[in-house]
C-alpha cells in the first residue's frame, strides 16, 4: 500500500497533528496525485471539530486539492503523467445506481466524499488534501487549465464550484441584480464569478473593512449589513442574494432585500437550525433555497471558465504547521480570502 503522509484531526477538541497513513492500491481506472496545495474550506473546520455530528476520526480534511498525476492506471484515457489535475469534495458517486445523472451527481444517493467518509467497499475510509498523494478514480478527476497556477486554483474545487453552481442555476448575467453575503472564501469566488458573468454585483458584509478588495474584485456595490440603513436602502433589490454565512443571522431581514420572484440560495450550513417566518416570502412570491458545489461535469465547465476568464482565488499560501492557526484565523474572518496549504511544507 502506498504511504501517505498528512494533517489529521483526531477528535473533535484537539488540533490537527502530523499524521501517516495508507492510500488505498490503485486500480486500472484510477489516476494517483502528488498534492501541490490543499485549500483550508469552512468545511473543514466545521468537520474536524464535528459541528455537523457526522465526523469521523482520524480525520485527513480537505477537499480544495490541487496537484500533478504521477501515475494512471491501463484504462485511464483522459489523464497522463504530469497533468495538473484537481480533486474536489468528492471521489465517487451513485454506487450502484442504473445510470449516474451527470447534471446532479452531488445530490445522488452513494456519494462518497473526498474525506469524513468511506469508499464504495463501505469500509476503506476516505481521507483528503491535507496530505501528499490521493488515489481518485478518473471520472473524479477535473483539469486544471494550463494558465491557472496551482496553488490559486486549488480553492475553486470547492468556493468555485459552490458559488460557480447556483450563479449558473439562477441565471445570473447581465440585467441581474445579485448580492452576495460574506465575503469570505466563498463569497469572493461569488463576486468574481458573478461579475464575470456579466450581473451587478452587492457585496453585502459585516463591515466596511474588506470594501476596496470587494469593488477591486468586480463588486459594483459594497454594504456594511451591521448598519440598520443597509436594509431600508436595499429592500426589494435583488433578483438573487447568495448566502455563504454560516453564523447565526437574520434571514427574514435578508428575504426583505429580494425582489418579487427572487431568490436567497443558502450555501453556508449553519450549525444550529434557522427560524424563517412566512411573511417575506409569502408578500413577494420569493424563494428560499439551498445549493451544494456542483457535479463533476459543471466543476470541469467552471474551471474552464476560470480558465478563459483568467479567474483564480485571493490566497494566502501558509505551511503545513500552520493550519491550526489558520482555523482560528478563518472563524474571525482573518483571511484574504483563502488560505491554502504547501504541501511541500508537510
Ligand atoms: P469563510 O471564509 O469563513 O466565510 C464566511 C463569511 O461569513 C466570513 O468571511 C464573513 O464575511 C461572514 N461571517 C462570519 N461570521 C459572521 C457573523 N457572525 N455574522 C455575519 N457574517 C459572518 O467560510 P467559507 O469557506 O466561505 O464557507 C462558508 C460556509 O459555506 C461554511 O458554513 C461552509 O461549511 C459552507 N460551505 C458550503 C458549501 C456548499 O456546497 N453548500 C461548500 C463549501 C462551504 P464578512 O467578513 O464579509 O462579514
Ligand atoms: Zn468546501
Amino acid at each position: 500500500m502506498p504511504i501517505a503522509k498528512g494533517y489529521a484531526a483526531t477528535d473533535a477538541s484537539q488540533p490537527l497533528v502530523p499524521f501517516t497513513f495508507e492510500r488505498r492500491e490503485p486500480n486500472a481506472d484510477d489516476v494517483v496525485i502528488a498534492i501541490k496545495y490543499s485549500g483550508i474550506c469552512h468545511s473543514d473546520i466545521h468537520q474536524a471539530r464535528n459541528e455537523w455530528g457526522f465526523s469521523k476520526y482520524p480525520m485527513v480534511p480537505g477537499h480544495e486539492i490541487a496537484g500533478v498525476v504521477t501515475a494512471v492506471g491501463e484504462n485511464v484515457t483522459k489523464f497522463k503523467v504530469g497533468d495538473h489535475v484537481g480533486v474536489g469534495c468528492f471521489v465517487d458517486s451513485c454506487v450502484g445506481c442504473a445510470t449516474r445523472d451527470l447534471d446532479n451527481e452531488q445530490y445522488m444517493p452513494g456519494l462518497v466524499q473526498t474525506y469524513n467518509d468511506v469508499e464504495a467497499d463501505g469500509k476503506t475510509p476516505t481521507h483528503g488534501g491535507y496530505s501528499d498523494s490521493i488515489v481518485v478514480k478518473e471520472g473524479y478527476v477535473l483539469s486544471i487549465p494550463g494558465n491557472l497556477p496551482l496553488d490559486a486554483a486549488a480553492p475553486l474545487l470547492c468556493a468555485g464550484i459552490t458559488l460557480y453552481s447556483p450563479l449558473r442555476h439562477w441565471k445570473a448575467g447581465p440585467g441581474k441584480k445579485v448580492a452576495i453575503l460574506g465575503m469570505g472564501g466563498l463569497g469572493h469566488m461569488g463576486v468574481k464569478l458573478a461579475h464575470a458573468m456579466g450581473a451587478h454585483v452587492t457585496v453585502l458584509s459585516q463591515t466596511l473593512s474588506k470594501k476596496e478588495d470587494g469593488l477591486k474584485l468586480g463588486a459594483d456595490e459594497y454594504y456594511a449589513t451591521s448598519d440598520p440603513e443597509t436594509f431600508k436602502t436595499l429592500a426589494g433589490s435583488f433578483d438573487l442574494l447568495i448566502c455563504t454565512v454560516s453564523a447565526p443571522i437574520d434571514w427574514n431581514a435578508y428575504l426583505g432585500l429580494l425582489k418579487v420572484d427572487g431568490s436567497m440560495v443558502v450555501v453556508g450550513v449553519p450549525e444550529h437550525p434557522v427560524p424563517v417566518h412566512a411573511f417575506p416570502l409569502v408578500m413577494g412570491r420569493r424563494s428560499l433555497s439551498g445549493s451544494m458545489i456542483g457535479s463533476i461535469k459543471e466543476t470541469q465547465e467552471m474551471l474552464d471558465f476560470c480558465g478563459q476568464h483568467g479567474i483564480v482565488c485571493e490566497i494566502e499560501t501558509i505551511r503545513a504547521d500552520q493550519i491550526n492557526d489558520a482555523y482560528e484565523r478563518v472563524l474571525k474572518s482573518d483571511v484574504r480570502y483563502r488560505f491554502v496549504i504547501d504541501i511541500a511544507t508537510l
